[in-house]
């Protein structure tokens, strides 16, 4: 499903048949996100983002999105959790002159972490994945509203997707939070990446054990974590901590295997796969 070229009907439309969400304008974006996302944000992309807060409260009354129903929560957590990555798909991007990239959000729910990507970089196309076809529904609403032509919702399980010639090895960069995994998420990521490119995944800090499977997975399949540093740096805010992993080789065909593989059995236990 793409958005592009689709024109806005200045109304909330219907989702499911069921009654058209009431919408509950709740300000502009605070000041306190302004001031603690590590991007600057123009006044457009500060509107986008309080229109996108709005829909997603109001949705979320009628379709299970997520758990968090306070604005300033929204803002807080789910928006500023994304723009943290922004200065890591910033000093991605500087080495990539002149082509247009293509980014994928797998498994992004309600659009987290590629939608308010999608809003702060727009010149990079993002492709917002998830299997549950009321979430996707619902990025087609909001890409509509907001007037946002780099974003294309898509339905479907990332296992199937990895084994598309038509998505195989077609992204430059991947990105997937609160889904799986680092094994799990490095089977389903690297699949779709080209070699050079790139996959950010937001963690805890505390992963050490993950970090040492995820790599072992990450062999496998054709990837190297780069990198596994702490954001923010320096405060006392909840530090996360954003794994990166590089493609430097092509996936083995047999990657991803069957849906729900990836999760259930990872790649990378002492399992001798
Ligand atoms: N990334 C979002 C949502 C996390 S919930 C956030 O941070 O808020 C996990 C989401 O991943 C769910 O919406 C689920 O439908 C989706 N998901 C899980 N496994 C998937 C897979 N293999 N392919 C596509 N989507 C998947």
């Amino acid at each position: 499903m793409t958005v592009r070229g689709t024109t806005s009907q200045g109304k909330e439309r219907r989702v499911a048949g069921g009654p058209a969400p009431v919408i509950v304008p709740h300000g502009p974006l605070s000041a306190q996100l302004r001031e603690s996302a590590p991007v600057a944000l123009t006044d457009l992309q500060a509107e986008q983002l309080a229109r996108y807060r709005d829909l997603l409260l109001g949705w979320n009354e009628r379709v299970n999105l997520t758990a968090i129903t306070d604005p300033v929560a929204v803002e807080q957590v789910l928006f500023l959790d994304a723009l943290r990555m922004a200065p890591a798909i910033t000093e991605a991007l500087e080495h990539r002159h002149g082509r247009a990239l293509q980014a994928i959000d797998i498994g992004t729910g309600a659009g987290f972490p590629g939608l308010p990507l999608a809003i702060v970089f727009p010149n990079v196309s993002f492709t917002l994945l998830d299997a549950t076809n009321k979430k996707v529904a619902f990025l087609g609403e909001v890409a509509r509203d907001l007037g946002l032509t780099n974003v294309t919702p898509l339905h479907g399980r990332a296992e199937e997707i990895g084994q598309d010639a038509a998505y195989r090895e077609r992204f430059d960069l991947a990105m997937a939070r609160a889904v799986s995994s680092l094994p799990a998420l490095a089977e389903l990521a690297l699949p779709l990446l080209r070699e050079g490119g790139r996959a950010f995944f937001p963690k805890s800090a505390e992963i050490e054990a993950e970090l040492n499977e995820g790599q072992r997975a990450a062999n496998v399949l054709g990837g190297r974590i780069a990198s596994a540093r702490i954001v923010p740096a320096g405060t006392d805010e909840k530090v996360t901590r954003l794994v990166i992993v590089d493609k430097i080789a092509a996936t083995p065909n047999r990657f991803p295997r069957r849906a729900g593989l990836p999760a259930r059995e990872p790649l990378g236990r002492d399992s001798g796969i």
